[in-house]
C-alpha cells in the first residue's frame, strides 16, 4: 500500500508537534500510516480513569476516541472497577512514532493497562509506573494477575459498537474464549491474539463518520476467533513483544504535509 523509507529518529517532526492542527476533527490515513487533524487532549484524569506518562502527552485523539474512553471508564466505575490506567494515545497531530508503536497515528488506536490504579496517583507517580505481566511467558499462559476485574474490563471494551478490534496476546484471548465462548456474544470476535499486548490491551476504533481520507483495515475473519486461529497462535512460542526498534518512516498521506507545515486544510 505505501512505501517504506528509513529515517533516522531525530528528523521525525511528528515527534516534536505539541499543539494540535486547527480544522475539524478528522482521521487521516491508515491507523498505521496516518495522521490526525483537529486532535483533542484526553484531560489527565476523570472519572474512573487516569492517563499514564503524561510527560510524554501522548493523550490526544480524535474526539470519537476521546468520547470512547470517557465513556469506558464510566461503565467501569460503574461495575465497581478500580480507577482505569490510560496509555499512549496519539501525538498532538498523530504522525508516525519515532519508534515503539507502529500504529497509534489517526487517533484512533488506544492502550488501557490491565493493571489498575487503586488510589488517586500523582502526575509523578503516573510518569514512573510500572506495567503488570499477565502471561507467563515459558508457559504460554495466563498467570495470577489476569481475573475477573480484567475480564469485565476487556468486555466493556468490546462491547462497544465504535470499536473495530482490540489486540491482546494470544493467552488472554484463549482466557476469554474460556469464559464466555458456550454464549458466543458478537464481541469476543473484536479480541485479536498478536504479539506482546500482554500488560496492556490495545483499542482501535472504526473510522468515524466525517473522515473521508480515513482508510479502514482489511477486516479479519468470520466468526468468534477461539477455534483453529487460536490454536495456532498457541502453538507458536510465546508471543512476547518485540525490543523497540527505530520506526520506518511510512509514506503519509499529501494531507499530512499540510498538517505539519501549519497550511490550511
Ligand atoms: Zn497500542
Amino acid at each position: 500500500m505505501y512505501q517504506w523509507i528509513l529515517v533516522a529518529a531525530i528528523s521525525n517532526p511528528w515527534a516534536h508537534q505539541i499543539t494540535p492542527s486547527a480544522g475539524s476533527a478528522e482521521a487521516i490515513g491508515g491507523y498505521a500510516a496516518g495522521c490526525l487533524q483537529g486532535a483533542v487532549a484526553l484531560p489527565e484524569h476523570g472519572t474512573g480513569y487516569q492517563i499514564l506518562r503524561p510527560r510524554q502527552k501522548r493523550f490526544y485523539g480524535h474526539p470519537v476516541m476521546e468520547q470512547y474512553v470517557l465513556d469506558l471508564a464510566r461503565q467501569a466505575r460503574k461495575m465497581g472497577l478500580p480507577d482505569i490506567l490510560v496509555g499512549d494515545m496519539a501525538m498532538a497531530k498523530g504522525g508516525p512514532f519515532s519508534s515503539g508503536h507502529r500504529s497509534h497515528q489517526s487517533g484512533l488506536d488506544t492502550d488501557f493497562w490491565f493493571k489498575f490504579a487503586h488510589k488517586k496517583l500523582s502526575a509523578k507517580e503516573r510518569n514512573a509506573l510500572k506495567p503488570l505481566d499477565m502471561v507467563n511467558f515459558q508457559k504460554n499462559t495466563i498467570n495470577s494477575n489476569f481475573g475477573p476485574q480484567q475480564m469485565t474490563l476487556l468486555k466493556l471494551a468490546a462491547q462497544d459498537p465504535r470499536v473495530e478490534r482490540i489486540f491482546v496476546n494470544p493467552p488472554i484471548k484463549k482466557a476469554m474464549c474460556d469464559q464466555f465462548s458456550a454464549s458466543d456474544p458478537a464481541w469476543l470476535r473484536k479480541l485479536r491474539p498478536w504479539f506482546g499486548h500482554s500488560a496492556h490491551f490495545h483499542v482501535r476504533l472504526h473510522c468515524p463518520v466525517g473522515s473521508k481520507d480515513c482508510e479502514s483495515q482489511k477486516p479479519f475473519p468470520a466468526g468468534n476467533g477461539c477455534g483453529a486461529e487460536l490454536a495456532s497462535w498457541l502453538n507458536k512460542p510465546a508471543m512476547v513483544s518485540s525490543k523497540p526498534v527505530a520506526n520506518p518512516m511510512p509514506d503519509l498521506p499529501a494531507r499530512c504535509d499540510l498538517l505539519l507545515s501549519n497550511k490550511k486544510p
